[in-house]
């Protein structure tokens, strides 16, 4: 297991515990440092309170404290916890550096680290890159938003392994010395302003990402988005555009046939199996850093014939007697689905609803035109019916959940059809997670057979 060797810090303050403060109390532990823990959440009696303290980590919860500051020479806050929060006022009053925990892990990792961020497409993106330098037989972990403990999997690293990290706005935010070797920015949409508070404050966390590399570094960046290309002007790292729109020889580009990184042909356009034109776009994001980690074309063109897409993300399932099912139960608002409507050209049954959260449908409109039922349901299911009634769509069913609502589709269906579940709405009113209810989609597709 690798340690904390050049961490510089001896006295450290985890804010906030969950999985990854968890994790980083537990490393910064073994590797000899003086670690307290607080969480205002957590009950004293919690199992990972128990396991923590047996290993002579102070845990302090119900609570902040501000005397847990004193000597503390670090905090690692949970990227969840807000810099309005008392302890993180005080420590910045204090001048005491606060990182989050992917931060921590860098101080461990020795190969280089692909660092993956934007407003949307990040998983999709992270899982590519991944898979594309694990099939050119390079040694590669994955970790970071998408799931896997960046600590953990950090302690864990052989030397010259890649990390592939994904990286949301909330971990960018705490930043002191993270340095990636490739950074990639895929977009830049609003989102998390409720967090954030402004615009300009969420581009400056994105931000982060390239703001410690130097000019032996590498960032890859979609030249079609404006924001994007504003952000980036003073990033000292060498510049990889990816677009779908110019043939920018630098970088991955296409034309009517082929994907290309800077002069090489790597497959023809037909023969990549992920759908979708935002796809399109992570998939290009993925071939430039790939590339730049030492990926071969070989690699990267047997994902590309063979991936099917992130579980819940326009992942497709199955093809039932010509019917083809696309699960995209992450789309939890009017424009996630209006892109996966905008990936088929079939005509398609649209499986949507779920909870109300106040807005009308009207976006979507306009990307019915391909719909030939919609079969709703949830808090959402009239407002719907309404959408899809001025769009022109007779079939309109209500049902009371997605099981029902995938035999409907199937009853209803002919050869060549799209069934796709984008609801546009989040779960919550009728399923615990997205996952869950894709997972019942998927299920019900599964027993059509
Ligand atoms: P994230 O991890 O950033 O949430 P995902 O890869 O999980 O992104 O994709 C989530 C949803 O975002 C997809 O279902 C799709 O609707 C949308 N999406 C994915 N990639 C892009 C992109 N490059 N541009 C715009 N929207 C995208």
């Amino acid at each position: 297991m690798n340690s904390l060797i050049n961490f510089p810090y001896h006295h450290v303050l985890v804010l906030g515990l969950a999985k990854s403060g968890t994790a980083a109390a537990k490393l910064l532990r073994t590797s000899g440092k003086k670690v307290i823990v607080n969480d205002l959440k957590a009950s004293s009696d919690a199992p990972e309170v128990t396991s923590l303290t047996e290993m002579g980590i102070d845990v302090i919860t119900g609570s902040h404290p501000l005397n847990v500051l004193d000597n503390v020479e670090i905090l690692v806050k949970n990227p969840g916890i807000p810099y309005d929060n008392s302890i993180i006022e005080e420590a910045i009053k204090r001048d005491i550096p606060i990182i989050t925990e992917i931060e921590l892990a860098s101080y461990l990792v020795t190969g280089s680290m692909i660092g993956i961020t934007g407003s949307n497409g990040k998983t999709t993106t992270t899982t590519l890159v991944y898979e594309m330098i694990k099939h050119s037989n390079l040694s590669v972990q994955i970790a970071g938003n998408i799931g896997n403990v960046a600590t953990e999997v950090a302690q864990t690293m052989k030397e010259d392994e890649t990390m592939v990290i994904e990286l949301s706005s909330f971990q960018l935010l705490g930043i002191q010395s993270f340095r990636p070797k490739i950074s990639v920015l895929l977009n830049l949409f609003e989102a998390h302003l409720d967090y954030h508070k402004t615009l300009d404050h969420y581009k400056q966390a994105k931000s982060n990402i390239f703001i410690n590399q130097k000019e032996t570094d590498f960032l890859v960046y979609n030249a079609d988005d404006t924001t994007v290309l504003e952000m980036i002007t003073d990033a000292k790292a060498a510049k990889i555009p990816f677009s779908t729109k110019s043939q920018l020889k630098d970088g991955a580009w296409i034309d009517e046939h082929y994907l290309y990184f800077q002069n090489e042909k790597i497959i023809a356009l037909d023969d990549i199996v992920l759908v979708g034109n935002h796809n399109l776009e992570n998939i290009l994001a993925a071939v430039c850093a790939a590339k730049l980690d030492g990926a071969t074309n070989e690699g990267i063109v047997q994902v590309l014939t063979t991936f099917t897409g992130v579980k819940h993300r326009l992942q497709f399932v199955d093809n039932i007697r010509g019917r083809l099912f696309y699960n995209d139960s992450k789309a939890t608002n009017s424009l996630a689905t209006s892109k996966a409507l905008s990936s088929f050209k079939q005509p398609t049954i649209l499986l949507a609803g779920g909870l109300d959260r106040g807005n009308d449908f009207d976006d979507l409109i306009s990307h019915l035109k391909n719909v030939k039922a919609m079969i709703v349901f949830g808090e959402t299911a009239n407002k719907l019916k309404k959408t899809a009634t001025e769009a022109g769509i007779e079939t309109v069913i209500f049902v009371d959940n997605v099981k029902h609502a995938t035999q409907k589709a199937f009853q209803l269906s002919e050869s060549d059809d799209v069934i796709l579940l984008s609801p546009a709405c989040a779960s919550w009113d009728q399923y615990r997670t997205f996952e869950e209810r894709g997972d019942m989609f998927v299920d019900a597709v599964h027993t059509l057979k």
